[in-house]
């Protein structure tokens, strides 16, 4: 198959897997139906439940079945399933290693028997047993049922993960086999992994729990007979069981109950999952909230049971009502946004793990926080009664409870623009406090920018299985995903939008939706069609950016002012612009239309226009703030602020760019003292970065050996830029840097790309990275070339691939890093060099001890010396930035200040100078961190070093090939604001061949032996 018509393929697979038929509504709608009828004993010694169920399943689908699929979760929490295979690749050490009786499981007692017929389990995705597939004894037309028995022992796992047991307290999230949704994709059965959990068929459930007498239980369902153990632990409010909130129900099943024993039970319709938790130490609340309902096609209650179960120790977070009062808020927040609850109870109890999980009339959660309560209470709408396939579409539930969660607190673009500007922006400290930075909020609002920016976003409309890793599902479901519903809502307006969340509800309630089902009423209640919209924000990524190209102004005869601006798109997502004239009485808004690419807005303002600007509110995804005024130029400069520089910070602003200015200053023999100005621009600390520094030597005068220099190289500059973001192109050009460069004669040009090839980008998996590039190095003026440089042009391609893989599962700091470099170049002569190298870096000790190792080799050709390889230095080309070293007789090349760029093969003992045609060397040092931050996050390190290496050098002599050197050294490492920083003090004690050592000693040079030393910045490692 060509790839196209695979992808043809694929698309057309997932156009099966709608639920919605084409009419886009209800019409012909069809879900398949369960009653389950379950007794589950616990068996607290064995730490098991034993269960026995009958499965009434009946097939409303137009198709007839000859296989089920039915899904045990509970396997996943063990070695060896497919959620520990991702938790390995992906650095999450969670289940993989669990023993007896630690891990879950969840396994048959007994051939399931249909309609009587005993049929043995397969396991498709064996090892993994979280999928069972059964061949139907006889096929199953439509609408007939079949009757399905099923015994089967059940354990959660001590780790926690939505499920779990500690003690005498039992978390079962998932724990029966749950049949798997037939829908119009087909069987949806999932091998359960960490992304994608939730979608079941709609029914009854039935369940009796039979547990110790002194459980408290929390669970799916009204308890219809038994005590749960609520009265006993009331502490708080009233206990209210609507034991007949379903009229009358069949008969109860008869049970054995062991002494000691109570039986309770649960019975619940129109949910498609069960679950439940029981501890002897739950306490309970209970509230009730009554209101007035709306008549709908499906049964309400006035009335809400609201039960909360907490645990010792939660009475000043959970108890005193606090959890209840808040989950009754949440609901009238649910109710007013969405529609009535369809159910007559709802429970909210503290698990065992932190966050939270949504079930049908029940959420298990980590704490009582309003923000939680709300997520997963909005669940009870987005999961629990628009049941969605999460396999499939996430951003339904997640995205959609997310969106409403922020929306009920007021954090969404549009309440945030209708609150005005925050009152305190971010108060920075200290050092801090001088520099320019964007607040958290903007911070935040950049996260998924910079992912779409970066390439590491995925449309969220990708099955759960298919994202790159899980945190990438993550922040694609949660937060693109709520980022869509904003941007749905400022296209739609708020009374569409909220008309939308209506008629989606009252349409889809107690149903399966999909896309089609959500489109469909997203256009009913807007009237528009939005297919555009919903294609842009599921199915691709891309950023959002328009920029206000022209806007003319002029009054009209009866005395208003008309505003014609013209706006372009420039990023990749189509929107309706909102576009707003400022006026003494405050904003008018116009909007463009989506679908044109130049267009002009017309607005008209009773007032005269005092400024003119796309999205003033900031509602929309717009990325570069820069263009949303007229006047933008091509770097994005115009209506840049200029700030000092602060050394070691960062600085950035949300509306333009920033320039960045300082002083500068460094030193040659031919030049003197050269004095300037550095400027130093980017927007956003990301994008349309530029680095020109201008500076004037003070004197011209000959070195020896040298021709006196030109007046022309007096002037010294240079331009850089990294990450352009040029109109031709959607989004920016991230990794592309080059620049222009004047300096001590040299006249350097260079362009290179760089990519991150990481397969993933939140787990600690190989990090990738690529660039290729071409320098160009020219002598326009010899009189003034830094030392150690040929008069010779170098025109080179050169490239670099690097591999870096954590050292471990969980290890936070070691690794091993494979990295090679090559570059083939015209000199005089055409030339090449190739280097690799091989690091380790093991910790131990709680990171207090660190072992490094190195191997190294590498070759050249015939380059000229600024392209040479080097034994103990970097080559002259990548030190051609630093003023402070590349100069003839600069600061740091003066004698007595031993600065050494650690660099090439790393022989740190030797003369910087020295140049080599071949090596192979290894280097190795042992530290120990002798005090922790001993300023801002840098911390000091005591160590000891040895290089060796076999070298062959064509402008050296070496007496022989074998070099070595040995010593000890201290340094800073660490973190100073937002630099990395790195400073050794080296003493190289011991140097074979001590004629060719480095770093002046305090005892006579010469000898193998002697108290030489050396500083460097940066390392090896
Ligand atoms: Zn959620």
């Amino acid at each position: 198959m060509t790839i196209a018509a695979a992808f043809a393929f694929v698309l057309a697979f997932q156009q099966g897997a709608n639920t919605t038929p084409p009419s886009g509504d209800t019409t012909g709608y069809w879900q398949q139906h369960v009653h389950y009828t379950i007794t589950a004993t616990l068996d607290e010694p064995r730490q098991v439940v034993h269960g026995v169920a009958d499965l009434v399943y009946v097939n409303h689908s137009p198709d007839t079945l000859r296989e089920m699929y039915v899904q045990q979760y509970l396997n996943a929490f063990r070695p060896g399933s497919r959620w520990s295979a991702v938790d390995a690749r992906e650095g999450r050490l969670r289940f993989q290693d669990l023993k007896d009786p630690d891990y879950g499981y969840e396994r048959f007692t007994a051939a399931p028997t249909f309609d009587g017929t005993p049929e043995a389990a397969q396991y498709p995705g064996a090892p993994d047993s979280t999928v069972a597939r059964f061949t139907l004894p006889h096929p199953l037309a439509p609408g007939d049922s079949m009757r399905v028995h099923f015994a089967w022992d059940a354990r959660p796992s001590t780790e926690f993960r939505r499920q779990g047991r500690a003690g005498r307290h039992y978390d079962f999230a998932q724990w029966y086999p749950k049949v798997a949704v037939y829908d119009r994709g087909g069987w949806e059965s999932n091998p359960f992994v960490p992304a994608g959990e939730l979608y079941g068929e709609f029914g009854t459930y039935d369940v009796t729990l039979v547990v110790p007498d002194d459980q408290v239980i929390g669970a799916t369902g009204v308890p219809v007979a038994g005590d749960p153990g609520w009265a006993a632990a009331l502490r708080w409010g009233v206990l209210r069981i609507p034991r007949d909130a379903y009229g009358s129900v069949p008969p109860a099943p008869a049970v054995n109950v062991p002494a000691g024993d109570k039986a309770v039970r649960f019975y619940a319709r129109n949910v498609h999952h069960f679950a439940w938790s029981a501890s002897p130490d739950y306490r309970y609340e209970g509230g009730i909230y009554v209101r007035q309902l709306p008549p709908e096609h499906f049964r309400t209650w006035d009335t809400l049971s609201i039960n909360v179960l907490y645990q010792p120790g939660d009475d000043s977070t959970w108890g005193g009502g606090r959890a209840v009062e808040r989950t009754i808020r949440a609901f009238q927040w649910l109710e007013k946004i969405w529609g009535p609850y369809a159910w007559p109870t709802f429970t909210n109890l503290h698990r065992l793990e932190n966050g939270g999980t949504e079930f049908p009339m029940m959420i298990m959660d980590g704490s009582a926080e309003l923000p939680l309560i709300l997520h997963e209470g909005g669940h009870q709408f987005t999961y629990g009664i628009l049941a969605d396939n999460e396999w499939r579409s996430g951003w339904m539930d997640e995205g959609l409870t997310s969106y409403q969660t922020a929306w009920a607190q007021g954090e969404t673009p549009q309440e945030l623009a209708a609150a005005g500007p925050p009152m305190a922006p971010r108060l920075a400290q200290g050092y801090r406090a001088f520099a320019t930075t964007m607040t958290r909020a903007e911070e935040r609002g950049l996260n998924l920018v910079r992912l779409d920016m970066l390439g590491h976003s995925q449309p969220i409309g990708t099955p759960a299985y298919d994202f790159r890793d899980f945190g990438t599902y993550n922040a694609m479901i949660y937060s693109r995903g709520e980022l869509m519903y904003s941007q749905l809502r400022d296209a739609l307006g708020d009374s569409a939008f909220r008309a939308f969340f209506h008629d989606y509800y009252t349409r889809w309630a107690l149903k399966h939706v999909d896309e089609r089902a959500m489109e469909g009423s997203a256009e009913r209640a807007s009237g528009k069609p939005l297919g555009w919209f919903f294609d842009q924000w599921v199915h691709h990524v891309g950023l959002v950016d328009y920029a206000l190209t022209r806007a003319v102004t002029s009054q009209t005869s009866d005395g208003h002012w008309v505003t014609a601006a013209t706006i372009e798109r420039r990023g990749d997502y189509v929107h309706p612009m909102p576009v707003g004239v400022r006026t003494a009485s405050g904003w008018t808004i116009g909007r463009g239309d989506y679908s044109k690419d130049v267009q002009t807005v017309e607005i008209t303002t009773a007032g005269k226009p005092l400024e003119v600007r796309i999205d003033p509110y900031h509602t929309t995804y717009d990325w570069d703030r820069r263009d949303d005024v007229v006047g933008a130029s091509v770097f994005g400069l115009s209506g840049a602020e200029p700030v000092f520089d602060w050394p070691f910070v960062d600085q950035a602003n949300r509306d333009h760019s920033l320039v960045a200015l300082s002083p500068l200053a460094w030193y040659s023999d031919p030049g003197a003292l050269a004095v300037g100005m550095r400027a130093r621009a980017n927007y956003l600390g990301m994008v349309d970065r530029y680095d020109m520094g201008l500076a004037v030597e003070s004197g011209l005068r000959a070195v020896p050996s040298g021709p006196p220099p030109r007046a022309i190289s007096r002037v010294q500059g240079w331009w850089r830029f990294e990450n352009p973001y040029v109109s031709a192109w959607p989004a920016p050009l991230m990794g592309l840097s080059g620049g222009v460069a004047l300096l001590d004669g040299v006249g350097r040009v260079d362009l290179s790309q760089r990519w991150d090839l990481s397969p993933y980008w939140t787990a600690p998996g190989p990090k990738i990275t690529a660039t290729v590039g071409a320098t160009g190095a020219y002598v326009y003026d010899r009189g003034m070339l830094p030392a150690n440089w040929d008069n010779r042009p170098l025109t080179e391609l050169h490239g670099t691939f690097g591999v870096r893989l954590p050292a471990a599962l969980l290890a936070d700091s070691g690794y091993s890093a494979i990295d090679a470099a090559a570059g083939v170049g015209l000199s005089s002569t055409a030339y090449g060099r190739a280097e690799l190298s091989a690091r380790s870096a093991n910790y131990w000790n709680d990171g207090a001890n660190a072992l490094n190792l190195r191997v190294y080799g590498a070759m050249s050709n015939d380059p000229p010396a600024q392209a040479a390889l080097h034994l103990s230095a970097r080559d002259g080309l990548s030190t051609f930035d630093d003023n402070w070293y590349r100069p003839r007789g600069s600061v740091l090349t003066r004698p007595g200040v031993n600065y050494l760029p650690l660099g090439g093969a790393g022989l740190r003992g030797y003369d910087p100078a020295i140049t080599i045609r071949r090596i192979v060397a290894g280097n190795g040092e042992l530290s120990q961190r002798l005090a922790e931050n001993v300023f801002s996050h840098v911390s000091l390190w005591g160590s000891a070093f040895a290089d060796a290496g076999f070298a062959s050098s064509d402008t050296y002599a070496l007496d022989g090939a074998f070099l070595a050197d040995a010593g000890v050294g201290v340094s800073l490492r660490g973190r100073l604001y937002d630099r990395d920083l790195t400073v050794r003090l080296d003493a190289p004690l011991v140097v074979q061949q001590p004629a060719l050592a480095g770093g002046g000693g305090l005892t006579r040079r010469g000898a193998t032996v002697a108290a030489r030393w050396t500083f460097s910045f940066g390392d090896l490692w």
